[in-house]
């Protein structure tokens, strides 16, 4: 390699920070929200705006990629380099609804910068992940015309949506998608500042329960007293759902999850105390930390949990003097090694249907499975891109844990052949995905784009290694 490749991509980093962030926010102007209901036409806009960067960024073999009643993918590659590794770099180009637009304090939609974050949705989750990609691609075809490696990049439309075309696309495209190594850019860092590889990740049983009385609302004074309140019933049933310390009651839950002694000690000895939670969280003070006694980031890691995400029954704008026939929620199990998720969907279902008072009737629905995650972060892949975080950040990396779930990052390691797959990622604590005034750290930004950059180099250089080439790089 050209000795001073690298200082020359770096330098082009530096001069185009302005230009980064345009890239970034001409996408978060796009309202990419793959959710059903939101209209598909914005999504494919936005697979059409990324597909125009890797243009402009020097990619090759651009591609739409759809499926019928799916959101497109977008692909690119450039392979000019015989001999080195390939890289698959992943990001997704849909976005969650912006949620309730009052409490945004800028519009969704148009990124607004406010003490050095940027702010809309999919700022961070996931169009930086999308932009870091294309800067660390064009900083080095920008400069010296070429990379170090290969890459392929795979940019999702419906990851928010739960990635209900994975399948489908790993199987059609399993050969076009194989690569040394993939490089997720959809998690976040441990804290402002701190790089970070994220190692587990929980996964998510989710359903739908209705749970019904009637066919119709009855008048509450006429006929409250004798009549079931399906709401009220519905209260007891998720009330059930957890003991006094707020941890998952249903009997046997916990059977499979292990935590070694040395995981938890390492879970404890992180920087991080009752207090950051709050801060991180804006906890109101009289809110008391549930959970049961092990540590914060075990319980948010490594131990299961619970949640009620929405109960719908009449609304606050129809609010009327009546019992309502039925109510609907939404209830997930966050897993995590090592629950089997269909023994955990069997223990949820029959754990509400037996816990339903009065004989009302609880109907399941549309019940999903997310499957947990985790990885042994070792070999030569783990060190270079540590080399890589420490050169972009200035400080060394930490591996994390991340509470939330990303069902396709077991599917995409398992069709590489279980290549190492790193999740490094720009959001932080304070980034506030999926919710309102969702944001990006400006400098995290720049040090994840610098820290591409490195990586290209590190894995490049560590495969030209010869005979000593690692295992996992020797698979392609
Ligand atoms: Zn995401």
């Amino acid at each position: 390699m050209i000795p001073d490749m690298i200082d020359k991509a770096l330098s082009y980093c530096e001069k185009n920070k302005k230009k980064f962030v345009g890239d970034l926010s001409k996408l978060v102007a796009i309202p990419s929200v793959s959710f059903p209901g939101f209209p598909a036409q914005n999504v494919v806009k936005s697979a059409k705006a990324v597909a125009d960067l890797m243009k402009r960024s020097g990619l090759e073999h651009i591609q739409i990629i759809k499926f019928p009643g799916a959101h497109p993918y977008v692909y690119g590659d450039w392979l000019h380099a015989p001999g080195k590794p390939t890289l698959l770099l992943y990001a997704h180009h849909d976005v969650q609804p912006p949620g309730r637009t009052e409490l945004w304090k800028s519009p969704p939609f148009k990124a607004t910068e406010r003490n050095g974050r940027l702010y809309g949705r999919g700022a961070a989750d996931d169009k930086a992940g999308v932009v870091v990609h294309t800067s660390a691609v064009a900083a080095y075809l920008e400069t010296a015309g070429k990379l170090p490696l290969n890459v392929k990049l795979i940019i999702e439309g419906e990851e928010e949506s739960g990635s209900t075309s994975l399948e489908k696309f790993l199987k059609k495209y399993a050969r076009k998608m194989q690569a040394d190594a993939i490089v997720l850019t959809d998690t976040g860092n441990f804290d402002v500042g701190l790089p970070s590889i994220t190692t587990t990740l929980r996964g998510l049983v989710a359903l739908d329960m209705e749970v019904k009385s009637m066919d119709h609302p009855l008048h509450s004074g006429m006929w409250g007293g004798p009549i079931v309140d399906p709401v009220l019933a519905a209260s007891k049933i998720l009330a059930s759902l957890t003991d006094e310390q707020g941890r998952i009651a249903i009997p046997g839950i916990y059977d499979d999850v292990r935590v070694s002694d040395e995981d938890r000690r390492k879970l404890e000895a992180m920087p991080y105390t009752e207090a950051t939670l709050r801060e991180q969280a804006a906890l109101l003070p009289s809110a008391r930390i549930v959970g049961g006694d092990r540590s914060i980031l075990e319980k948010g890691w490594r131990q299961p949990s619970v949640s009620v995400n929405a109960i719908q029954a009449s609304s606050k704008k129809d609010c009327a003097n009546i019992i309502n026939e039925s109510v609907w929620c939404h209830v997930g199990i966050r897993t995590v090694p090592d629950m089997d998720m269909d023994r955990v969907a069997d223990m949820l279902v029959d754990h509400l249907k037996t816990h339903a008072p009065w004989g009302v009737q609880v109907n399941i629905s549309n019940i999903s499975k997310a499957p947990w995650w985790k990885t042994e972060p070792s070999g030569p892949v783990f060190e270079a891109a540590r080399r890589a975080l420490a050169k972009g950040y200035g400080c060394e990396p930490v591996n994390m844990g991340c509470g939330g779930s990303i069902p396709f990052v077991g599917p995409f390691a398992s069709v590489l052949g279980g290549a190492p797959a790193l999740l490094i990622g720009v959001e932080d604590p304070y980034t506030n995905p999926h919710s309102e005034n969702e944001s990006l750290h400006l400098g995290d930004f720049q040090k994840a784009i610098s820290s591409a950059v490195h990586l290209y180099e590190e894995i490049a250089r560590t495969s030209a290694a010869g005979a000593s080439r690692p295992k996992e790089l020797a698979a392609a």
